[in-house]
């Protein structure tokens, strides 16, 4: 008698071999036997007749790290098949502590409202390091299981004290160096850059290869957010240059597939025996914000108004002189507002109205307009960026692009506020793993490479022990999927009003030898783990 067996399904192991039709017996918390008919039978058992059975899909590239404080169902992922996410991204870390440290640094980054802000610092446990983050995580409960990595920017911050734009001194090189080096040793996985954000940005090809090489000592994973202003494909040679003088494993993050020449790149640094992969999110759309949100976001990229704080952003609202600092800094307002839209008012002869079409009724110019509906009493979730962005072409990814074996899937799915998912939300990004599938099915690339991206290479290159393959003895991390049903509704067909809008086609997911979803129903067993680092 085995706990679980998985009947009938098409088996695809994740390591690119082709799939075949057969059982999968599961004890405990792991993955017991893999056959053609296993004759046994199980306590529980699932029908997964016309089904696809793969590993847990990996995200390499989300910001999840804290919201599991206030709900730990990560939903979301399931419903893509994820089992493991990679948190810790874009030079964003849950290190170094106290707690109020990190929610200090993630409000003044705009990844945090005041709201969220002044209710975290009730409601978090402290934490001062990796080690600590891991208990308050596993005491919380998480449905799927986390690799996290350190993040530069708010270490540099940290020790530093504040975001400058020169060099740390020998003796804050030597306290980063000792920040990095204690979580790693408690099982860190590497380190993120956010080389277009403060203060990861000034830091140069010196420093970065210096904090880089720390973490190869580890034989950990660099991530970057990569510099874009100098250019996609100058960017991404620039973070390889990183690993290759630091000898570092790499992970370019979130690359943009309107640059396939960067992929190449990428293709290329693979070529010469370097370790590296790149994450792409499959389809993006404009990101919907509540106007709280907003003009926290105005206060975070004004140099001028982010000493005043939102009150600031208000009075700074209602002059003339105000309106032109926040025009200035505010790159929101850039364009004609023709992509800037109401999703949401309270008064609704404004809803799903662009700016430029309300400007035009009221017969003024479409910034004032902006800056009025912002300055009003109202409420609104504006969309900026409208259904359609140059970044991620309806026509999808390139072939050369589609052909690259180092390419997988970054989500980049950002924490919102649970509690208040209106607040901030980008649709496309929960539906990343199946756009992904369908996207690369439909160019002809085989579901068992398709999955063998998104699990099993992954975890070879994060180094993640007996996860990413359906195998005996492996963890049992497992997603049964219909694949004529995994879809996410396209920028057309979607509801922009519904911020908690899911992907479909994932009948059951076990994490950890623990059925998660069942049938589409969610059970949340909170079976997900703080997987370590592998400390030799
Ligand atoms: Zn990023």
């Amino acid at each position: 008698m085995h706990d679980l067996i998985i009947r009938g399904g098409y088996i695809v192991n994740g390591t690119g071999e082709k799939g075949f039709i057969g059982d999968i017996a599961v004890d405990g918390d792991k993955i017991s036997r893999i056959d053609f008919m296993i004759h046994e039978k199980g306590l529980k058992e699932i029908d997964a007749t016309g089904k696809v059975v793969v590993p847990g899909f990996i995200d390499p590239h989300v910001h999840e790290e804290w919201v599991c404080m206030v709900d730990g169902t990560y939903e979301l992922f399931l419903r893509q098949g994820v089992t493991t996410v990679v948190n810790g991204n874009c030079g964003h870390s849950i290190v170094p502590g106290p707690v109020d440290n990190v929610i200090e640094y993630y409000y003044g980054n705009g990844l945090m409202s005041q709201k969220q802000r002044e209710k975290y610092k009730k409601i978090f446990p402290n934490w001062d390091d990796y080690a600590g983050y891991k208990k308050a995580v596993e005491e919380k409960g998480i449905n799927i299981n986390f690799v996290t990595l350190l993040g530069h920017g708010t270490i540099r911050w940290s020790v530093m004290g504040g975001a400058f734009d020169r060099p740390p001194t020998p003796e804050e090189a030597e306290k980063i160096e000792s920040i990095i080096r204690h979580n790693m040793k408690q099982g860190a996985w590497g380190i993120s850059f956010g080389l277009d954000y403060v203060p990861s940005r000034y830091a140069d090809m010196e420093e970065l290869v210096d904090v880089a090489y720390i973490i190869q000592e580890y034989d950990g994973v660099a991530a970057a957010h990569l510099r874009h202003s100098i250019g996609i494909k100058e960017a991404t040679e620039e973070f390889i240059e990183v690993g290759r003088r630091s000898g570092v494993k790499i992970q370019v993050s979130h690359l943009k597939a309107t640059c396939p020449e960067a992929f190449e790149a990428v293709f290329n640094a693979a070529g010469e025996g370097m370790r590296i992969l790149a994450d792409t999110i499959p389809r993006s759309t404009g990101h919907c914000t509540s106007k709280a949100r907003l003009i926290q976001f105005i206060m975070a990229v004004s140099d001028e108004l982010f000493a005043e704080g939102t009150e600031g952003v208000k009075k700074a609202l209602n002059t003339k002189e105000g309106r032109e600092i926040i025009k200035k800094d505010a790159y929101i307002f850039a364009g004609d507002k023709s992509d800037k839209y109401v999703i949401l008012s309270q008064d609704p002869h404004l809803e799903g109205r662009s700016v430029k079409d309300i400007a035009e009724e009221r017969g003024i110019d479409a910034d004032e307009c902006m800056l009025d509906l912002i300055a009003d009493d109202n409420d609104y979730v504006f969309w900026l960026g409208g259904p359609s962005r140059a970044d991620f072409p309806d026509s999808g990814h390139a072939d050369s692009i589609v052909a690259n074996p180092y390419v997988c899937v970054g989500t980049d799915e950002i924490m919102g506020d649970v509690e208040d998912p209106y607040d901030w939300y980008e649709l496309q990004r929960r539906g990343g793993f199946p756009i992904f599938m369908q996207m690369y099915l439909s160019k002809g690339i085989p579901v068992e490479e398709i999955v063998r991206r998104n699990t099993s290479m992954v975890a070879r290159h994060f180094g993640i022990a007996n996860r990413g393959e359906l195998k005996n003895g492996y963890y049992a991390d497992i997603s049964v999927i219909d694949i004529e049903k995994y879809r996410f509704p396209s920028p057309k067909e979607i509801d922009y009003k519904k911020p908690l809008t899911m992907a479909e086609g994932v009948d059951t997911v076990i994490v950890n030898g623990k059925i998660a979803i069942e049938n589409g129903q969610l059970k949340s067993p909170y079976s997900g783990r703080v997987l370590n680092r592998d400390i030799k």
